[in-house]
């Protein structure tokens, strides 16, 4: 809780840019909750994906080609847009029977969910074996971004108050 601390004292005395606050935000998540429970198999969070490479969200075309031009595994996912704008991917290689057909080969972005929630943009799928849990409850926060992060992660992945 400490260093939770002290990363929030940073974040606000500091002016960070958005790459170190963001470098804040995740460190903070990972301290502050971790990943519980077991994959049932629904196949959930291989539709609708928002990915994030490198750590960044991947919202524009021209990121996402440069991506293939040095990861050929990401080519079997398909953008889904709204304007001009990444909404989200869908997945080439899963199958009717809501199952992976190349598994042993998929990307490294697969591979680390439900783990990649704690340091994306990426949120627990409907119905997911996985849950979120809260190591403590949240500490005052001085920093008001790093606040609004921490409550809207919670929202974003039904993680409850009482966490139970
Ligand atoms: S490669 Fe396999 S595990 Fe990854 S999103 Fe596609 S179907 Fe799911
Ligand atoms: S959404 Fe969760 S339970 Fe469903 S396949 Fe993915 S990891 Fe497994």
């Amino acid at each position: 809780m400490l260093v939770v601390c002290c990363i929030d004292v940073i974040n606000t005395a500091f002016l960070l840019n958005q790459a170190c606050t963001k470098w804040c935000s995740r460190e903070v998540k990972w301290l502050l909750f971790f990943v519980e429970g077991s994959c049932k198999s629904t196949g959930n969070c291989c539709e609708s994906i928002h990915i994030s490479y490198d750590y960044k969200p991947i919202h524009s075309l021209s990121f996402f080609q440069s991506i293939l031009k040095k990861d050929v595994t990401m080519a079997r996912f398909s953008p889904v847009f709204s304007g001009h704008t990444i909404r989200h991917f869908d997945c080439r290689c899963l199958t009717e029977d809501r199952l992976c057909s190349d598994y042993d080969s998929r990307p490294v972005f697969c591979q680390q969910y439900p783990y990649s929630v704690l340091y994306s943009d990426a949120v627990l799928h409907q119905n997911c074996g996985y849950v979120i849990k809260k190591r403590f409850d949240l500490p005052f926060f001085s920093s008001v971004s790093l606040k609004n992060d921490m409550i809207i992660f919670q929202f974003n992945n039904r993680i409850s108050v009482n966490n139970t």
